[in-house]
């Protein structure tokens, strides 16, 4: 018999997946191209060539035993050291390798942090709508999830309700930025309203409140739209990153967490992140991929392509009469569902061979997500199925 927790997991699933799934079997039935499947955050971009370039020329570079073989934890401290220099060039920052950890991607790096700090019954605001799968890292540490309201105007953060939400009981606060799945990008006015509010809590309350900053869209803006680097706003955040985006790389499963020397207890923290990426089962970041990130790190897939969908279908859904907030990044859009039931939207959807997830999804109910990261082709046909569907609830 499998544990009682892991039948509530199974029961709730993902969404997200379900309708991944669903668009398999109605791209079998319907055919491929008949099928505008939005469901999924999974990169239509090769990678650029300089990853298959590192991949062969390390492989026929460097002995075996170093690409193959297990190493610290945390890492290759030269790719480490890459990394933090690279950070640093990028964003004025000071890192250096004792404040990287490679990671299997962003979730892998989410998931350290929290076994690293929560005790069961510790609080973690989020803010809504949010990466649904972050109430299942938190269950994986027996942390309570408090969900910060919306900020329906511009998907940004709603102070008012996080002054309410933080108590002596938080431990700690997950923002995405860029977000999944509003595409928005907080400004810096907005983090530094965030850091001065935290800064007072913990005098208020006397205790650590940490920030954890889950960046793995920070290179997938618009129009040079700046992502401010957070560390130098609130000393007590982990920034997550991942090469999942950016590089089109998901499945090779390759990322990193920040750590910064200022954090409260770092000498423990930095100890305790390497035990738990050890004993989570990861032991170490695919080693492989540490060493092929290491000499890419200025390059990016091409990732303007994401920037024509975005124009292409925002214009077209705005025209029909869909109401969104126009993403700065990511290749996600949040538009409202024409009807309060987002799921019942969804399912009509289906019929207009549109795959698209339910705003509740993301604790957001009365909207839907639509993964624009598909080609262009795709983007195009589609729009005559968003017009029909518009039309069907502008008849009723
Ligand atoms: N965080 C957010 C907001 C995401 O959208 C994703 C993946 O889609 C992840 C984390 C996980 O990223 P990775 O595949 O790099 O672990």
């Amino acid at each position: 018999m499998i544990s009682k927790k892991m039948i509530e997991l199974i029961k709730n699933g993902s969404a997200i997946r379900a309708m991944f799934e669903e668009g398999k079997i109605m791209s079998e039935k319907y055919g491929k191209e008949n099928v505008y499947d939005f469901s999924l955050g999974n990169p239509s971009i090769i990678p650029p060539e300089s990853v298959k370039n590192a991949i062969f020329e390390i492989i026929k570079e460097q002995p075996e035993t170093i690409i193959h073989g297990y190493m610290n934890n945390c890492g290759y401290e030269d790719v480490r050291k890459k990394v933090a220099q690279n950070i640093n060039d990028k964003n004025g920052t000071d890192f250096g390798k004792d404040n990287i950890i490679m990671t299997v991607g962003a979730a892998g790096a989410l998931n350290i942090t929290l076994k690293t700090i929560i005790n069961p019954g510790d609080e973690v605001i989020l803010f809504a709508p949010y990466f649904g799968e972050y109430n299942n890292y938190l269950s994986n540490y027996d942390a309570v999830p408090i969900i910060v309201k919306p900020d329906f105007e511009r998907f940004s953060i709603n102070f008012e309700d996080f002054e309410k939400k933080l108590t002596k009981n938080t431990k700690a606060v997950i923002i995405n930025n860029p977000n999944n799945p509003t595409g928005v990008v907080y400004s810096e006015d907005d983090i530094k309203k965030l850091a001065e509010i935290l800064e007072q809590k913990q005098k208020e309350f006397k205790i650590s409140i940490y920030l954890i900053s889950d960046e793995p869209y920070r290179e997938l803006v618009f129009n040079n739209e700046s992502v401010p680097y957070i560390t130098k706003y609130y000393k007590n955040t982990f920034v997550g990153y991942s090469y999942s985006k950016t590089l089109s790389l998901p499945g090779e499963r390759i990322g990193y967490l920040v750590v910064p020397s200022e954090l409260d207890d770092y000498e423990q923290i930095l100890g305790g992140l390497g035990v738990a990426n050890r004993i989570l089962g990861y032991v170490n970041a695919p080693s492989l991929f540490q060493k092929v990130i290491a000499e890419c790190l200025n390059d990016t897939a091409e990732l303007s392509i994401y920037e024509e969908n975005k124009n292409i279908l925002f214009k077209a859904l705005t025209e029909y009469g869909y109401e969104c907030v126009e993403p700065k990044g990511t290749f996600y859009m949040f538009p409202k569902s024409f009807i309060n039931d987002d799921k019942v939207f969804c399912e009509k959807a289906k019929e207009f061979r549109l795959v698209i997830v339910p705003g509740s999804t993301f604790a957001c109910s009365g909207y839907f997500r639509i993964a624009y990261c598909v080609d262009k082709n795709t983007i195009l046909n589609s729009l005559e199925s968003f017009k029909l569907l518009a039309e069907f609830y502008e008849k009723k």
